[in-house]
Protein backbone atom coordinates (compact mmCIF):
# COMPACT_ATOMS: atom_id res chain seq x y z
CA UNK A 1 0.00 0.00 0.00
CA UNK A 2 1.38 3.01 -0.85
CA UNK A 3 1.02 5.85 1.52
CA UNK A 4 0.93 9.54 0.03
CA UNK A 5 2.19 12.85 3.08
CA UNK A 6 1.24 16.19 1.81
CA UNK A 7 4.14 18.65 3.85
CA UNK A 8 3.78 22.29 4.10
CA UNK A 9 6.35 24.87 4.94
CA UNK A 10 5.46 27.25 6.97
CA UNK A 11 6.57 29.39 9.59
CA UNK A 12 8.35 28.10 12.31
CA UNK A 13 5.91 27.31 15.15
CA UNK A 14 8.17 29.15 17.75
CA UNK A 15 8.68 32.33 15.58
CA UNK A 16 6.34 34.96 16.81
CA UNK A 17 4.91 36.11 13.50
CA UNK A 18 4.65 39.91 12.43
CA UNK A 19 1.81 41.65 10.04
CA UNK A 20 3.42 43.63 7.29
CA UNK A 21 3.40 47.85 7.85
CA UNK A 22 1.05 47.69 5.61
CA UNK A 23 -1.56 44.59 6.31
CA UNK A 24 -0.99 43.08 3.31
CA UNK A 25 0.58 39.66 4.82
CA UNK A 26 2.23 37.98 7.71
CA UNK A 27 5.96 39.02 7.38
CA UNK A 28 8.40 36.03 6.33
CA UNK A 29 11.34 37.86 5.46
CA UNK A 30 14.65 36.66 7.75
CA UNK A 31 12.02 34.55 9.41
CA UNK A 32 12.49 30.13 9.90
CA UNK A 33 10.14 28.27 8.22
CA UNK A 34 9.82 24.38 8.62
CA UNK A 35 7.43 21.36 8.52
CA UNK A 36 4.11 22.04 9.80
CA UNK A 37 3.64 20.02 12.95
CA UNK A 38 0.88 18.24 11.65
CA UNK A 39 2.74 16.94 9.01
CA UNK A 40 5.20 15.79 10.86
CA UNK A 41 2.96 13.82 12.92
CA UNK A 42 1.24 12.32 9.20
CA UNK A 43 5.17 11.44 8.00
CA UNK A 44 5.60 9.57 11.50
CA UNK A 45 2.55 7.85 11.20
CA UNK A 46 2.92 6.98 7.80
CA UNK A 47 6.31 5.81 8.09
CA UNK A 48 5.51 3.75 11.30
CA UNK A 49 2.59 2.05 9.23
CA UNK A 50 5.62 1.32 6.58
CA UNK A 51 8.37 0.03 9.79
CA UNK A 52 4.75 -1.78 10.51
CA UNK A 53 4.57 -3.80 7.08
CA UNK A 54 1.32 -2.02 6.43
CA UNK A 55 2.50 0.39 4.12
CA UNK A 56 5.03 -0.15 1.07
CA UNK A 57 6.10 3.26 0.59
CA UNK A 58 5.71 6.25 1.33
CA UNK A 59 5.50 9.56 -1.04
CA UNK A 60 5.98 13.17 0.57
CA UNK A 61 5.02 15.84 -1.55
CA UNK A 62 4.39 20.08 -1.15
CA UNK A 63 3.64 22.77 -3.18
CA UNK A 64 5.21 25.78 -3.30
CA UNK A 65 8.37 27.43 -3.80
CA UNK A 66 11.70 25.41 -4.63
CA UNK A 67 12.82 26.12 -0.96
CA UNK A 68 10.51 23.36 -0.17
CA UNK A 69 12.92 20.85 -1.20
CA UNK A 70 14.21 20.85 1.92
CA UNK A 71 10.50 20.41 3.81
CA UNK A 72 10.85 17.11 1.47
CA UNK A 73 14.45 16.18 2.67
CA UNK A 74 13.41 16.60 6.14
CA UNK A 75 10.68 14.09 5.49
CA UNK A 76 13.13 11.44 3.65
CA UNK A 77 15.07 12.01 6.83
CA UNK A 78 12.55 10.50 9.23
CA UNK A 79 11.63 7.83 6.82
CA UNK A 80 9.67 8.82 3.49
CA UNK A 81 11.34 6.80 0.59
CA UNK A 82 11.01 9.90 -1.79
CA UNK A 83 9.67 13.25 -2.79
CA UNK A 84 7.76 15.30 -5.41
CA UNK A 85 7.44 19.16 -5.13
CA UNK A 86 4.86 20.74 -7.22
CA UNK A 87 6.75 24.18 -7.79
CA UNK A 88 5.37 27.39 -8.08
CA UNK A 89 6.27 30.85 -6.86
CA UNK A 90 2.32 31.92 -6.75
CA UNK A 91 0.55 32.06 -3.74
CA UNK A 92 -1.42 28.41 -3.01
CA UNK A 93 -4.93 28.55 -1.65
CA UNK A 94 -6.40 25.60 -0.45
CA UNK A 95 -8.46 24.86 -3.14
CA UNK A 96 -5.71 24.99 -4.75
CA UNK A 97 -3.67 22.83 -3.31
CA UNK A 98 -6.29 20.19 -3.36
CA UNK A 99 -6.62 20.33 -6.95
CA UNK A 100 -2.68 19.96 -7.08
CA UNK A 101 -2.47 16.97 -4.83
CA UNK A 102 -6.22 15.24 -6.60
CA UNK A 103 -4.20 15.08 -10.01
CA UNK A 104 -1.33 13.28 -8.17
CA UNK A 105 -3.29 11.05 -6.35
CA UNK A 106 -4.49 10.10 -10.11
CA UNK A 107 -1.16 9.47 -11.32
CA UNK A 108 0.26 8.04 -8.25
CA UNK A 109 -2.21 5.94 -7.18
CA UNK A 110 -2.25 5.55 -3.00
CA UNK A 111 -4.51 3.71 -0.98
CA UNK A 112 -4.01 6.84 1.62
CA UNK A 113 -3.65 10.06 2.14
CA UNK A 114 -2.47 11.46 5.17
CA UNK A 115 -2.56 15.18 5.64
CA UNK A 116 -2.32 17.63 9.02
CA UNK A 117 -5.36 18.64 10.32
CA UNK A 118 -4.45 21.81 9.17
CA UNK A 119 -1.54 24.21 8.00
CA UNK A 120 -0.28 26.47 11.40
CA UNK A 121 -0.29 29.12 8.72
CA UNK A 122 -3.73 29.73 7.22
CA UNK A 123 -5.19 28.03 9.84
CA UNK A 124 -8.09 26.91 6.75
CA UNK A 125 -8.64 23.09 7.92
CA UNK A 126 -9.58 22.81 4.62
CA UNK A 127 -7.00 21.18 2.36
CA UNK A 128 -7.90 17.95 3.28
CA UNK A 129 -11.71 17.50 3.40
CA UNK A 130 -11.58 19.70 -0.31
CA UNK A 131 -9.23 16.89 -1.63
CA UNK A 132 -11.62 13.89 -0.79
CA UNK A 133 -14.39 15.65 -2.09
CA UNK A 134 -12.74 16.21 -5.40
CA UNK A 135 -11.63 12.67 -5.57
CA UNK A 136 -15.09 10.92 -4.43
CA UNK A 137 -13.31 9.39 -1.13
CA UNK A 138 -14.53 8.66 2.36
CA UNK A 139 -12.15 11.29 4.92
CA UNK A 140 -11.32 10.57 8.69
CA UNK A 141 -10.31 13.92 10.40
CA UNK A 142 -8.58 14.90 13.11
CA UNK A 143 -7.23 11.47 13.57
CA UNK A 144 -5.67 10.53 17.26
CA UNK A 145 -5.54 6.41 16.36
CA UNK A 146 -4.99 4.84 12.92
CA UNK A 147 -5.11 1.14 12.11
CA UNK A 148 -5.19 -0.25 8.80
CA UNK A 149 -6.80 -3.74 8.36
CA UNK A 150 -8.41 -5.26 5.37
CA UNK A 151 -9.01 -2.57 2.99
CA UNK A 152 -10.12 -0.16 5.62
CA UNK A 153 -8.44 1.88 7.81
CA UNK A 154 -10.14 2.50 11.73
CA UNK A 155 -9.99 5.83 12.39
CA UNK A 156 -10.22 7.38 16.27
CA UNK A 157 -10.87 11.12 15.82
CA UNK A 158 -11.20 13.68 18.24
CA UNK A 159 -14.16 15.59 18.77
CA UNK A 160 -15.89 17.56 20.78
CA UNK A 161 -16.03 16.30 24.06
CA UNK A 162 -14.82 12.85 23.24
CA UNK A 163 -13.29 10.06 21.04
CA UNK A 164 -15.49 9.00 17.92
CA UNK A 165 -14.06 5.65 16.46
CA UNK A 166 -14.90 5.14 12.46
CA UNK A 167 -14.32 2.96 9.51
CA UNK A 168 -13.94 4.07 6.22
CA UNK A 169 -12.92 2.16 3.38
CA UNK A 170 -9.67 2.42 1.33
CA UNK A 171 -8.46 4.43 -0.29
CA UNK A 172 -9.23 7.27 1.89
CA UNK A 173 -8.13 10.64 3.12
CA UNK A 174 -6.65 10.75 6.13
CA UNK A 175 -5.95 13.93 8.44
CA UNK A 176 -4.03 13.96 11.76
CA UNK A 177 -4.99 15.67 15.17
CA UNK A 178 -1.89 16.75 17.97
CA UNK A 179 -2.07 13.11 20.00
CA UNK A 180 -1.40 10.78 16.85
CA UNK A 181 2.10 10.48 17.91
CA UNK A 182 5.33 11.83 18.89
CA UNK A 183 7.33 12.35 15.46
CA UNK A 184 11.02 11.05 15.59
CA UNK A 185 13.88 13.66 14.91
CA UNK A 186 16.07 13.19 12.32
CA UNK A 187 19.74 11.54 12.85
CA UNK A 188 22.52 12.99 10.86
CA UNK A 189 22.91 9.33 8.66
CA UNK A 190 19.32 9.65 8.07
CA UNK A 191 19.73 13.55 7.05
CA UNK A 192 22.77 12.66 4.54
CA UNK A 193 20.82 9.61 3.36
CA UNK A 194 17.64 11.62 2.55
CA UNK A 195 20.06 13.76 0.14
CA UNK A 196 20.27 10.69 -2.12
CA UNK A 197 16.47 10.07 -2.38
CA UNK A 198 14.81 11.11 -5.14
CA UNK A 199 12.63 14.02 -5.27
CA UNK A 200 10.87 14.81 -8.76
CA UNK A 201 10.05 18.46 -9.42
CA UNK A 202 6.80 19.13 -11.67
CA UNK A 203 4.85 22.77 -12.74
CA UNK A 204 1.49 22.79 -11.50
CA UNK A 205 0.56 23.70 -15.67
CA UNK A 206 2.00 19.55 -15.94
CA UNK A 207 -0.61 18.50 -13.84
CA UNK A 208 -3.24 20.66 -15.93
CA UNK A 209 -4.14 22.49 -12.61
CA UNK A 210 -5.39 26.16 -12.45
CA UNK A 211 -3.82 27.53 -9.62
CA UNK A 212 -5.09 30.87 -10.17
CA UNK A 213 -6.03 32.71 -6.59
CA UNK A 214 -10.02 32.94 -5.66
CA UNK A 215 -9.78 34.61 -3.04
CA UNK A 216 -8.14 38.04 -1.98
CA UNK A 217 -6.83 38.85 1.75
CA UNK A 218 -8.87 42.15 2.78
CA UNK A 219 -6.17 43.01 5.80
CA UNK A 220 -4.25 41.26 8.20
CA UNK A 221 -4.23 42.96 11.80
CA UNK A 222 -2.24 41.91 14.84
CA UNK A 223 -4.38 41.26 17.99
CA UNK A 224 -4.88 44.19 19.93
CA UNK A 225 -2.35 44.88 22.76
CA UNK A 226 -3.74 43.51 26.26
CA UNK A 227 -4.23 46.73 28.84
CA UNK A 228 -2.06 46.71 31.98
CA UNK A 229 -3.64 45.20 34.97
CA UNK A 230 -4.49 46.62 38.55
CA UNK A 231 -4.04 45.11 42.07
CA UNK A 232 -6.66 45.69 44.10
CA UNK A 233 -6.82 45.64 47.97
CA UNK A 234 -8.97 42.92 48.84
CA UNK A 235 -12.04 40.89 47.90
CA UNK A 236 -14.25 43.76 48.66
CA UNK A 237 -12.09 46.46 46.21
CA UNK A 238 -11.95 43.28 43.69
CA UNK A 239 -15.95 43.61 43.52
CA UNK A 240 -16.44 47.48 43.47
CA UNK A 241 -13.87 47.56 40.79
CA UNK A 242 -15.54 44.80 38.53
CA UNK A 243 -18.56 46.90 39.10
CA UNK A 244 -17.41 50.29 38.90
CA UNK A 245 -14.30 50.24 36.68
CA UNK A 246 -14.49 47.23 34.30
CA UNK A 247 -18.29 47.97 34.57
CA UNK A 248 -18.59 43.63 33.95
CA UNK A 249 -20.83 42.36 37.13
P1 LIG B 1 -4.98 23.71 5.43
O1 LIG B 1 -6.28 23.16 4.89
O2 LIG B 1 -4.38 24.80 4.58
O3 LIG B 1 -5.09 24.10 6.89
O4 LIG B 1 -3.91 22.49 5.34
C1 LIG B 1 -4.21 21.17 5.77
C2 LIG B 1 -3.14 20.20 5.31
O5 LIG B 1 -3.07 20.22 3.88
C3 LIG B 1 -1.71 20.51 5.76
O6 LIG B 1 -1.46 20.01 7.06
C4 LIG B 1 -0.90 19.76 4.70
O7 LIG B 1 -0.90 18.37 4.95
C5 LIG B 1 -1.74 19.99 3.44
N1 LIG B 1 -1.25 21.18 2.70
C6 LIG B 1 -1.73 22.45 2.75
N2 LIG B 1 -1.03 23.27 1.94
C7 LIG B 1 -0.06 22.51 1.38
C8 LIG B 1 1.01 22.74 0.45
N3 LIG B 1 1.23 23.95 -0.05
N4 LIG B 1 1.80 21.70 0.10
C9 LIG B 1 1.58 20.45 0.61
N5 LIG B 1 0.60 20.18 1.47
C10 LIG B 1 -0.20 21.16 1.86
Amino acid sequence: MKVLVPVKRVVDANVRVRVKADGSAVDIANVKLSMNPFDEISVEEAVRLKEAGVASEVVVVSCGVQACQETLRTAMATGADRGILVETDVELQPLAVAKLLKALVDKEQPQLVMLGKQAIDDDANQVGQMLAALLGWPQATFASKVSVEAGKAIVTREIDGGLETIEVDLPAVVTTDLRLNTPRYATLPNIMKAKKKPLDVVAPAALGVDIAPRLSTLNLAEPAKRAAGMRVADAADLVAKLKNVARVI
